[in-house]
Formats: structure tokens, C-alpha cells, sequence
């Protein structure tokens, strides 16, 4: 039943249900059908399998560990377990998407990789699997993200790659897809555009979330080798949605697990103040396909905004819009004041500093796990903090002395 679901979906024009495809430009059109062509050649192929195999285990440090949180179930009731994605090689999940991308790229004869980045870390993901693999590399990223994240901008240069400031608009995330996308329009032949999340026209949505299942796979096994059960719960941030479809993938068959997509609720849920998309979105197109979308009062995808720039993003995955409507998995939003407030909970509890993207799913986590103490519950936890630590201090302070917000 499992293995049919993802043959079934997307089908062969790219469709979860009504959402997804690629509505793109007839130039593109080729293209995306030569990538999915050589995807679906190549994703068969031992050769492929093997070496992506052997990236992982010997470059990207794969399996990660799922870990026990003793202190902070200690604290809040439910025996709460992390996958800990944030040990992956570049501090988050997004590598696990980059390096099949980057490789099916080499495979296509490909010089140059262009990408959009939010927070940095699919620009620092993709920086890396360009010089793994001998590539160009092109990121394209918003004005407001540079100056959030200036170690990431630091690390994509260091790692060779060119960051192009994009300084219309709001400055961040979809401004800098629309960028990176016009700059892929110039020269689609010797140039790929590796989408960092599970967005975009067919094939990225099935491509990206094919990559990242390995994070579902091991994680479903490694959970039940701890405890000899599956979670109760699985709750992953949702920002396109790569690494919720990385883990719910693997529990998307078992009826006895709940499964939570945690949106940013921002500052508040006014239109511009958050990016909880499966909340307060409708089904729209942005990008090339269709999904849910915020939109104003014309249509045109709205102004987002989350104190994690890895999920200010209008649309989301495809795929995630199907489950939403199938009632497969909840969609829910946590704001900044929660997020920050578990930020330092897991820090000060654990010794483990999240991603501000990450720290939503683990605030999740902290409601769900007071709510049924009896439980257990696994996050995804997709990245490391480090990035995010000048501006949190900068702008929130410590606990003892927090600034309001
Ligand atoms: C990019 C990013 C996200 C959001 O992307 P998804 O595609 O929704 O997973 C979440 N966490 C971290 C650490 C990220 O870098």
C-alpha cells in the first residue's frame, strides 16, 4: 500500500490530486521534461543508488540519530524524541535534497546550478554539492535574508559560490524564487535549477521529496529499535514542506500515528504578518503549480512574514495540500513568541540549539506533549541554530533579560 501511494502520486503529469504540475513557459517545458526523464532513468539505476548511498553515509554522516529528550520530557510530560537532522553535514536537512540534485545535474551535463535561498541553508546545501561535484554555482537571495544571515552569505562565498542580492519587493524569499527563476530563463541549458523544498513545477515536488524520504525511513527504524513501538506523533515545520515530506512519508501508512505540519503564525494572523499557509490559504497557483496559497484581495500571492526565514514562503508543496484536504495530516501554526520561548527551552534543556525554523515544530512539540503526557512524540528537527544566534540575541536578549515581544 505504501510503495503504490508513491507511484500513484504525483501521477505523470506531476498532479497530487488537483494540485501541483508545471504551468511554465514553453521553453521550460522542455527542460522539465528531460530532468524528469532523466530522473526517473537514473533513479532506477544501481550505479545512482549506490553512489547517493555512499554520499550519505561517508560525506553527509547519514544515519542521523534519533534522540531521547530526558530532560525536557522530564519537564513538559510526553516522552518527546528528536530527529536529528541538525547533524547532518551543513546543520540541516536540505543537503539530503542537494547532493540528488546536484548529482542527476552532472548526470544531465550540467556547468551551473542556480538556487534561491530564505535563511541560507539550501544556498550553503547547494554551495557545498557544487564543490563536492566540480559545479558553478549561482544563489540568488533576498536583501532582508542577507543582512538576517550574514554567516550563510559568508559560507556560500567561502564555498565558491556567487550570492546576487535581490532588492525588490519585500527582499526575501519569493522574491529571490522569482530572480533565480528569471536567471535560469537566460541559459536552461547549461544551467539547472535545484529548487530547495518540495515546490516548484514537476518533476522538484516528487524529486525533493523522493530525496528526503531517507530522513522517514531511518527514523521510523530507528524509533522502533529504541522502543519497540511507532510514535504516537511526528511533528515537523513546515516552510515548502521538504523535510515534513522527509519524515511524515514514512508514516503516512499508519493510522495509529498523527502526523503535525506547524506553520509560522508570525506576529500575528493578520495578512503580512505570518506564513501560515495551509491555515489561512486557498488553493492558487505561484511558481509554476498549484498548491495552497496566501493571497490578498487580488489573487496575487500576499506578503509573508516569520521570525524563520526558511518558511516565509506564500505557497507550499503540492503534495501537502493533497494530505491537507485528505485529512492526513494537521496543519497548525505556532508564532515568533512561541518559537523563540522554545528555542531556548531546548537549548537550556538539552544542550541542543535549533533552528529558528526548527524551534516551531519543537514549540509544537511542548503544547502537544502537555496536552497528553502520556504519548510519545518525534520531531523532525531539520536544522542547527548557529545561524541564527547573533540576530535572536539582537533582537529577543536572553531569557533573563528577554526583550518584549
Ligand atoms: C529551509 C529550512 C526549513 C524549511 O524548509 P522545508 O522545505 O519546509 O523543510 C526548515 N528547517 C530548516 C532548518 C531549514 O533550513
Amino acid at each position: 500500500m505504501a510503495e503504490n501511494y508513491f507511484k500513484k502520486y504525483p501521477n505523470a503529469e506531476g498532479f497530487f490530486n488537483e494540485y501541483g504540475g508545471a504551468f511554465i513557459p514553453p521553453v521550460l517545458e522542455a527542460e522539465m521534461k528531460k530532468i524528469s526523464d532523466a530522473y526517473h532513468m537514473i533513479s532506477k539505476s544501481h550505479n545512482f543508488i549506490s553512489e547517493l548511498r555512499s554520499i550519505r553515509k561517508h560525506y553527509q554522516g547519514r544515519p542521523t540519530p534519533v534522540y531521547f529528550c530526558n530532560r525536557l520530557s522530564e519537564k513538559y510530560g510526553a516522552r518527546i524524541y528528536l530527529k536529528r537532522e541538525d547533524l547532518n553535514h551543513t546543520g540541516a536537512h536540505k543537503l539530503n535534497h542537494c547532493m540528488g540534485e546536484a548529482l542527476l545535474a552532472k548526470f544531465l551535463g550540467k556547468k551551473k546550478l542556480i538556487a534561491e535561498t530564505g535563511a541560507g541553508q539550501h544556498g550553503v546545501a547547494l554551495a557545498t554539492a557544487a564543490a563536492y561535484f566540480g559545479l558553478e554555482c549561482e544563489i540568488h537571495m533576498g536583501e532582508v535574508d542577507m543582512a538576517k544571515e550574514h554567516p550563510n552569505v559568508v559560507r556560500m562565498q567561502i564555498l565558491g559560490a556567487t550570492v546576487v542580492p535581490v532588492s525588490h519587493g519585500l527582499k526575501t524569499l519569493k522574491e529571490a524564487v522569482d530572480s533565480a527563476f528569471g536567471a535560469y530563463m537566460q541559459d536552461p541549458i547549461n544551467s539547472i535549477y535545484c529548487i530547495g523544498s518540495v515546490v516548484g513545477p514537476h518533476p522538484f515536488p516528487m524529486m525533493v521529496r523522493d530525496f528526503q524520504r531517507v530522513v522517514g525511513i531511518e527514523a521510523k527504524e530507528q524509533f522502533f529499535e529504541m522502543t519497540g513501538e511507532l510514535p504516537d506523533k511526528v511533528v515537523a515545520c513546515v516552510g515548502g514542506g521538504s523535510n515534513a515530506m522527509g519524515i511524515f512519508s514514512a508514516f503516512l501508512h499508519d493510522e495509529e500515528c498523527e502526523l503535525y505540519g506547524v506553520e509560522p503564525g508570525g506576529l500575528s494572523l493578520n495578512l503580512g504578518e505570518h506564513a501560515a499557509t495551509m491555515t489561512l490559504g486557498k488553493p492558487g497557483m505561484i511558481h509554476g503549480f498549484k498548491c495552497y496559497v496566501l493571497q490578498d484581495e487580488n489573487g496575487e500571492p500576499s506578503p509573508v512574514y516569520s521570525v524563520a526565514s526558511g518558511l516565509d514562503y506564500p505557497g507550499v508543496g503540492p503534495e501537502h495540500s493533497m494530505l491537507k484536504d485528505l485529512g492526513k495530516v494537521n496543519y497548525v501554526s505556532i508564532n515568533d513568541k512561541e518559537c523563540i520561548d522554545a528555542f531556548y527551552e531546548l537549548s537550556r534543556l538539552e544542550g541542543i540549539i535549533p533552528a529558528l525554523e526548527s524551534s516551531h515544530a519543537v514549540a509544537y512539540a511542548l503544547k502537544l506533549a502537555q496536552q497528553e503526557p502520556q504519548k510519545s512524540i518525534l520531531v523532525n528537527l531539520s536544522g542547527r541554530g548557529d545561524k541564527d544566534i547573533d540576530f535572536v540575541l539582537e533582537k529577543y536578549g536572553l531569557p533573563e533579560n528577554r526583550k518584549d515581544i
